[in-house]
């Protein structure tokens, strides 16, 4: 740094900061900055000088500001150090060349040599051939890319971790200077909003397919901060100080009457608030920030980018939560300092909405249910979490496993959910809205074909006859049945209901609520499973230590037969309303038959007390259980003896087969249910429940995919219950389905010891002519 241009260096390690520190030398950074911004002159001049006060104080031979334009189009609107003919003339694509990239990315760069780096893309009008080292930040506001900021070196300058901050502390303000429309005019920045800004295009992964457009919702939005530099320091400590006491009040408030929250939700905040109680440190930072010259708003954002950093490298999946909860902590003090409503879910939403979330538990989908949602974005999920399985209750598509959507989609952005192609659209333009509307149409066409099927039988063209009922959770799936043409209720979640009550109902309550499902499903039959409580199904009543690995854990059966006060209320309501009807029950996550003996025996005891009562008795009685846990498979004679039919659960079946996490966002696409093992253990099911005529059925979400629905079907299966949005596609693939056909490939290739055999049985389908 021999010819380094003068001036008191900034950072820490730097030459005079040790004796200035870095909080005197940000906050006399903030001060000329403020001085920039509050004297006249044009924006461009502003932004002029910023960039030499930046060069200067970070003792950077360059410094450059790149501004966003339409088209998705970084200019180099200021520099010092590259050649002035340059500005206004380079321009660099997003995603283009190292700007390019710390646009595309949102994320800051700092590279010693960095024109070794291969997205290096060299702009000979610049000059920058003699500077080696550079570094970048993007120019931010509300998680939008307006810009970026660069400095250069010519020596192999390692910029340090102090440096980039400060670099992402001048960007605020830049972001200030591009906002307030003077440098690039509304409509070309509301354009390049409406056009493409970046990435267009997010990829994910389908947890609920479908397709839907709509504005965006944040579940927990974040808010624009608008002045970046403190008039007054102390009045912004005051500030901070109230929001941080108001903010505390709150959640100790939302902890005291935690009963009203979602389960995960629930967790969430205790788990953030002990984090935030226990982390002086976060406060502490963040005033810090303030009396460096930032507003309060800024300096918790400051304090927010610094945990998003760190957060990006942290591998540990639990401490990763811990520092999202912390961002979240920050998102709800900015709504504290701003004065808006401290929940999300409050706010007022457009009539239809896209709703977009880092997480998202079964209960909290049900908080927003009720209203117009049309598609739902989740940074993390997988296909058999409950949270999909919700949504498919309301017909939601959504894309799970998108990185980075709450930072890139802004409230009131247009967004695309692609639950079939595993994308979300940001911003679509024109012809892609028509598109995407047309495609909408077509669906509600098919859909309209779908209900043609309504009354034909679902029998293959070989004659097979396949009884098709469906998954239920709440009533609204029961008052499908008619519309669907499906033949009964094959699997009744019963505990989906109770996620969203305060208390645990009593036994009239449920019993009135079984009655209700007995009414609505007119005849049809019912197959209610016992509470499946625990996993990612938690009730806010019932305490629940936490677990290493809850799908594991005390779950389902478990806590039934641990608290059976809760077990036999719901059997005791079961028994009533099911009086005079056919009572049909079964029991989830069984490994072993002593657990069904002894469920068995409580539903007996209260068969006897509802005779004693005087109460009608069930005209039939049938109780299966359900096959999850595989030790079941080694104990088939002896539950024969003891049940009148079994049903298999594919999405926790798979989790234990292959050991992994049907939960677990990394795991999602890991193992393949089209695959040897996986046939081979149905087979053999099928051909035991054969020869001891033991009714089967299958209710994972396995049944509900007509691919795999065509395999099932093939090997023996004749009763699948599925989603409601899948009795029409399923019986569409059924009566184009040759079954006997089908079981002779799946005999030559079954055993095929591939990782799957989807492609296979795609081409087969294809060739087949078997409707997908
Ligand atoms: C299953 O495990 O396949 C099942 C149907 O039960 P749940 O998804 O409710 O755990
Ligand atoms: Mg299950």
């Amino acid at each position: 740094m021999n010819d380094a241009p003068a001036g008191a260096p900034i950072s820490p390690g730097s030459a005079t900061g040790a004796a200035q520190g870095p909080v005197t030398g940000i906050r006399r950074l903030l001060r000329r900055l403020r001085d920039i911004m509050a004297r006249p002159g044009t924006a461009q001049e502003r932004l002029d000088r910023i960039v030499g006060i930046v060069a200067a104080e970070m003792v950077a031979e360059v410094c450059s500001a790149y501004v966003l334009r339409a088209g998705e189009v970084l200019e180099l609107f200021a520099t010092v150090g590259l050649r002035p003919e340059a500005v206004h003339r380079t321009r660099l694509y997003v995603g283009e060349g190292l700007v390019g990239v710390i646009a595309a990315t949102q994320r800051p760069l700092a590279l010693a040599d960095a024109q070794q780096h291969p997205d290096f893309a060299y702009r000979p009008e610049t000059g920058e051939e003699p500077f080696h080292s550079l570094m970048g930040v993007p120019v931010l506001r509300g998680g939008r890319v307006l810009g970026v900021l660069v400095v250069q070196n010519r020596t192999l300058r390692h910029y340090t971790e102090e440096e980039i901050e400060v670099a992402q502390t001048i960007a605020m303000v830049v972001a200030e200077l591009v906002a307030s429309g003077d440098l690039v005019n509304p409509l070309e920045m509301a354009q390049s909003r409406g056009g493409a800004l970046l990435p267009v295009r997010l990829d994910g992964i389908t947890l609920n397919p479908g397709l839907a457009i709509a504005p965006a919702v944040l579940h927990q939005p974040r808010l624009a901060i608008r002045q970046v530099v403190a008039e007054d320091v102390a009045v912004e400590l005051i500030r901070l100080k109230q929001a941080m006491a108001a903010m505390q009040q709150a959640i100790d408030e939302l902890v005291a009457t935690s009963h009203r929250l979602g389960a995960g939700e629930h967790r969430e905040i205790i788990e953030a608030y002990r984090m935030f109680a226990a982390d002086r440190g976060w406060a502490d930072r963040i005033a810090e920030a303030v009396r460096t010259g930032l507003t309060a708003e800024a300096a918790v954002e400051r304090v927010s980018a610094e945990n998003r950093t760190r957060m990006a490298r942290v591998a540990d999946p639990y401490l990763r939560e811990r520092l999202f909860d912390l961002d979240d902590l920050a998102n709800r003090l900015q709504r504290f300092l701003s004065g808006a409503a401290p929940d999300g879910a409050a706010l007022e939403m457009p009539g239809e909405f896209i709703l977009v979330a880092h997480a998202m538990g079964p209960a909290e989908l049900l908080d927003y249910a009720h209203r117009q949602i049309r598609g739902l974005v989740l940074e993390e999920g997988s296909p058999t979490a409950h949270v999909a399985i919700v949504a498919r209750a309301f017909d939601i598509p959504v894309v799970g496993r998108v990185q980075d959507a709450t930072d890139r989609i802004e409230a009131g952005d247009i967004v695309v959910v692609d639950g079939d192609r595993a994308r979300v659209l940001i911003r679509p333009s024109e012809d892609i809205h028509q598109t995407v509307s047309a495609a909408i149409e077509a669906r509600k066409e098919r859909r309209t074909f779908y209900g043609t099927l309504r009354d034909i039988p679902a029998v293959t063209r070989d004659g097979v006859a396949v009884s098709l009922l469906l998954n239920a959770g709440l009533l609204i799936d029961v008052a499908q049945l008619a519309a669907t043409g499906a033949e009964g209720i094959g699997l009744f979640r019963t505990e989906i209901p109770l996620l969203t009550r305060d208390a645990f109902p009593d036994v009239a309550d449920q019993t009135e609520f079984y009655r209700r499902a007995y009414e609505q499903a007119d005849g049809k039959p019912i197959v209610f499973r016992t509470l499946d409580i625990g996993g990612d199904k938690m009730l806010p009543y019932l305490t629940h230590d936490p677990e290493d690995n809850p799908a594991m854990g005390w779950r389902a059966i478990r806590i039934g037969l641990d608290r059976p006060a809760m077990l036999r209320q719901q059997l005791r309501a079961l028994v009533r309303a099911g009086g005079g009807r056919d009572l049909r029950v079964k029991f989830p996550m069984i490994a072993e038959v002593a657990e069904l003996e002894r469920a068995r025996e409580l539903l007996d005891t209260e068969l006897s007390r509802a005779a004693a009562e005087g109460r009608p008795a069930p005209v039939s009685l049938k109780i299966g259980v359900m096959l999850e846990v595989p030790s079941l498979l080694w104990q088939l004679p002896a539950l024969f003896e003891r049940i009148d039919f079994l049903s298999v659960g594919t999405n926790d079946l798979a989790q234990f087969l292959y050991a992994c996490d049907r939960g677990n966002p990394r795991l999602a696409e890991r193992y393949e249910l089209l695959s040897a093992p996986m046939l081979a253990l149905f087979r053999q099911l099928i051909a035991a429940c054969r020869a001891a005529e033991m009714p089967l059925s299958i209710c994972g979400e396995m049944a509900g995919n007509p691919i795999e629905a065509m395999v099932l079907i093939a090997l023996g299966f004749r009763t699948l219950s599925v989603a409601t949005t899948a009795i029409g596609p399923v019986k569409a693939m059924v009566r184009s389905l040759d079954a006997g056909a089908l079981a002779l490939y799946l005999d030559e290739i079954g055993g095929r010891p591939d990782h799957s055999l989807r492609l296979r049985l795609e081409s087969y389908a294809r060739d087949h002519e078997v409707a997908l």
